[in-house]
């Protein structure tokens, strides 16, 4: 008999203690999900280390191991731990983040037969007869017909080589496979197969039943085929992803300019002597800093290690994903928010299996199971998105890179044209070493910047605004325009109540959307019928204030009838591929207008976008946090960033009304740095982050005075300890109240040159919440290093 520490996927933070049968072949069980009960119910969980004998206590043994290789590394493991004691969440709950959700599920194992074997003792021989004449059986089913024995003579058939025991993942079966074409790279030897291969460049992989539509000529396609031009492939059917159909043409090896070289060459020999380092490259926009990953994955590959690419999300920088398909073909695993468990749990396997060696994706690509890493890269290392702020484990991925980084032995590269104040600041006191790239790549140049004073708040455009599009529309170029509100307006106002019409369940006010002629809560989803007089007191000059993007697409319409006005937000991107199908019609030659939210600040390439527009820069400096000043900063940069990409100069245009805040000079010039520097004094001054170390406890409940009665303990409890943190008294959440559940908000604050490593600070909120026994209505959430604070 042997003891092992379980991990369930559960709020609490404790292990539990199983006993393992000597039957159960327990060789290596730790990193393996292990099926046991809990309070009762059955549950898959994880044996993440052995335990001791501890004696004569009630100890339930597990039921069955689940897997035949333990589907955590040793590393992992370890990774895994670190993440749930940073960010104060149990163990459990990270590895089932982990792992693909179909893992989860209570997955039954199967007995399958192989062969007879002679003369079986019972209940052996009525076991194996079962799984023979029945199928492949669940020992659970096993059990109810033989008892336990049956289950122990399973176990012996395995040991016989008579049976199997299969978990009861069993995916492959459901999917459909269709037979598809798609080009190899091979040049075409004459005009009838290079026409042939310009349909498939466009389109990527055609499938079988597609052919006729296309007007392809099977006799030209079968010709495509025996001379290697085309290939023979074999598609699923219900996860078709378009970036994954798209043909991998090989593209010519990059040749790095003398920067893109010199900042390569440093990561490369932490590469090749495989010791961890972390590197901040500030790349201006434009400077290829994508031509510097591929050079570093190519260099990781040729040592037979693997790569793990990190970017904010998938569908908005199509053309990297592109750019490492081509180069590095089927080794590459796209991940993304948008596949479907099914596809999520292939990409698993191919990558634990070794199939895949380089995985690219959003935030949860870190889990990728990866062996034997030899580099991280986080790209756009200042996004938001890399943070998860919606559930525990509220981890910020780009800085458990640097720490999976370091148990891998691999270096870690964040990169960015606006780096964030935390990893600048990393850079300058030396724990991350510096690269910078300051050209844009072959001689373009960083745009022009124009501040516009806005006149009146009702027009969406000033004059000058309007003449420069005119003037860029007539020579066929393209513009992009960021207002970053979704929706028609903002808000519907009531001139006498001098209120706007309210979410009924959330303190905020209901948007007006054009395209569902509704009034939409943003935060909780909550709809209803748009209105013509004021629901309180019936005033029918109510009018919609705060344009949305929706607002400015039809605006921009009327000016440009001529001209295709494109929109990207949230709600024109529901549909699984429109994001790259609004950015195929954009990239069409010829005037054309991008409009959205800040989607359409990232990684978008396009040659000749010439100006770009910011419609409202108040909305995004006004917003009352510390770190308003750099998301307004980096927003604007990287938005700035898509103009003048190619030989035509670029102009940026900053609609405002007040154009007094000290911001707005760094952007005027470009000066990350300056800018950089300046909001790091300002945060040595007011001491936040880096400076400190923030724990933000949420509390919420569906009562109000019970919820401030417990903040209140919860307060109490932690201002009492003595431990030279500062506790801040609860306060509302900007938005006290969504979906009828109001939130209050406690900030725990250490400085760092107390508390280096953040451990005074999780030390105290992790003790006092253990000792805290609060009514169940009240829901506790921690969030380590919170990006937020409201
Ligand atoms: P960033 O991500 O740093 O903003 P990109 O990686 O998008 O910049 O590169 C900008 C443009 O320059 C892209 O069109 C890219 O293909 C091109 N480019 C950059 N470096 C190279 C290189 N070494 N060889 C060829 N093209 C390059
Ligand atoms: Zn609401």
């Amino acid at each position: 008999m042997k003891y092992i520490n379980v991990a369930l996927p559960i709020p609490l933070r404790e292990e539990f203690t199983y006993s393992v049968r000597d039957e159960i072949i327990t060789d290596n069980i730790i990193g393996k999900r292990v099926s046991v009960v809990f309070n009762r119910r059955k549950m898959t969980g994880f044996a993440v280390s052995y335990a001791q004998d501890i004696g004569n206590l009630k100890i339930l043994p597990i039921h069955s191991v689940l897997d035949e290789k333990p589907v955590f590394s040793h590393i992992m493991l370890n990774f895994l731990r670190w993440m749930s004691e940073y960010y104060i969440c149990s163990l459990g709950e990270v590895l089932k983040l982990a792992l693909p959700s179909v893992m989860l599920e209570t997955s039954s194992r199967k007995l399958v037969f192989l062969k007879d074997g002679g003369s079986l003792k019972e209940p052996e021989s009525s076991v194996l007869g079962f799984c023979r004449d029945l199928g492949p059986s669940g020992l659970d089913e096993i059990e109810k017909v033989f008892g336990k024995a049956g289950v122990k003579a399973a176990e012996s058939l395995k040991k016989k080589g008579l049976a199997d025991i299969v978990s009861g993942i069993d995916l492959r079966k459901k999917e459909v496979l269709l037979n598809g074409y798609r080009l190899t790279g091979k040049e075409p030897s004459d005009d009838g197969l290079s026409s042939l291969c310009s349909i498939f460049l466009e389109e990527g992989t055609v499938l079988q039943k597609e052919i006729r539509d296309k007007k392809i000529s099977p006799a030209l396609l079968k010709r495509a085929v025996s001379e290697g031009c085309v290939e023979k492939i074999r598609v699923r059917k219900d996860h078709f992803d378009r970036l994954m159909k798209e043909a991998i043409v090989p593209a010519p090896e990059l040749k790095l300019n003398d920067e893109q070289e010199g900042c390569a060459e440093k990561v490369i020999s932490a590469i090749v002597s495989q010791k961890h380092s972390a590197f901040l490259l500030h790349g201006i926009t434009g400077s290829g800093k994508t031509a510097v990953y591929i050079r570093l994955v190519s260099v990781t590959l040729s040592l037979n290690r693997t790569a793990l690419i990190l970017v904010p999300e998938i569908s908005l920088t199509p053309q990297m994903v592109r750019q490492f398909r081509t180069r590095f073909g089927d080794t590459v695993a796209v991940i993304h928010s948008r596949q479907s468990d099914l596809e999520r749990y292939e990409t698993w396997e191919k990558l634990k299996n070794g199939t895949y060696k380089v995985a690219v994706g959003p935030r949860s690509a870190l889990f990728a199971p990866l062996d034997n890493i030899g580099l991280i890269v986080v790209d756009e290392e200042h996004d938001q998105s890399y943070k998860q702020t919606d559930q525990s484990p509220r981890y910020c991925a780009r800085n458990s890179a640097v720490m999976l980084g370091y148990m891998h032995g691999a270096p870690v590269v964040l990169g960015s044209a606006t780096p964030s104040a935390e990893s600048y600041y990393n850079a300058v006191t030396g724990k991350y070493t510096l690269l910078e790239i300051n050209q844009r790549y072959s001689d373009a140049v960083l745009p022009r910047i124009k501040l516009v004073k806005k006149e009146k708040p009702g027009n969406i455009f000033e004059k000058y605004t309007l003449d420069v599009f005119r003037r860029e529309l007539d020579k066929s170029r393209k513009i992009i325009v960021l207002q970053n509100r979704r929706g028609y307006s903002t808000s519907l106002v009531c001139p006498t109540c001098r209120e706007p019409v309210m979410c009924p369940k959330c303190s905020v006010p209901l948007a007006y959307h054009l395209d569902r002629k509704q009034l939409i809560c943003h935060y909780c989803g909550y709809f209803e019928k748009s209105r013509t007089t004021c629901p309180k007191c019936g005033d029918e000059n109510i009018y919609f204030k705060g344009a949305g993007t929706e607002q400015v697409e039809q605006e921009l319409k009327r000016l440009f009838p001529s001209v295709p006005i494109y929109r990207m937000d949230q709600d024109s991107t529901r549909k699984k591929n429109a994001h790259s199908d609004i950015l195929d019609l954009f990239g069409k030659p010829g005037a054309a207008v991008l409009t959205g939210t800040r989607m359409i600040a990232k990684g978008l390439d396009f040659h000749d976008v010439s100006v770009v527009c910011i419609v409202n820069l108040d909305s995004e400096l006004m917003f009352p946090d510390f770190r308003s000043d750099e998301r307004a900063f980096q927003l604007t940069e990287q938005v700035a960033g898509r103009a003048g990409r190619g030989k035509i100069e670029g102009e940026v245009i900053l609609q405002v009304f007040n154009d007094m805040s000290p911001v707005i000079e760094y952007i005027k010039a470009h000066d990350t740095k300056g800018f950089l520097k300046a909001e790091l004094e300002m945060r040595k001054i007011t001491s936040y982050p880096p400076f400190s170390r923030i724990i933000k406890i949420t509390l919420s409940s569906d009562k109000l005075p019970e919820l401030q009665s417990a903040a209140m303990s919860v307060y109490q409890a932690l201002a009492s300890k003595r431990t030279g943190c500062i506790v801040y008294k609860p306060a509302e959440k900007m938005v006290l109240k969504v979906n009828n559940i109001f939130r209050l908000y406690i900030l725990i604050k250490s400085l760092i040159i107390n508390d280096r490593s953040g451990i005074m600070t999780r030390g105290l909120v992790s003790d006092t919440l253990k000792g805290l026994k609060l009514s169940s209505t009240i829901r506790t959430d921690i969030d380590v290093d919170p990006v937020d604070l409201m």
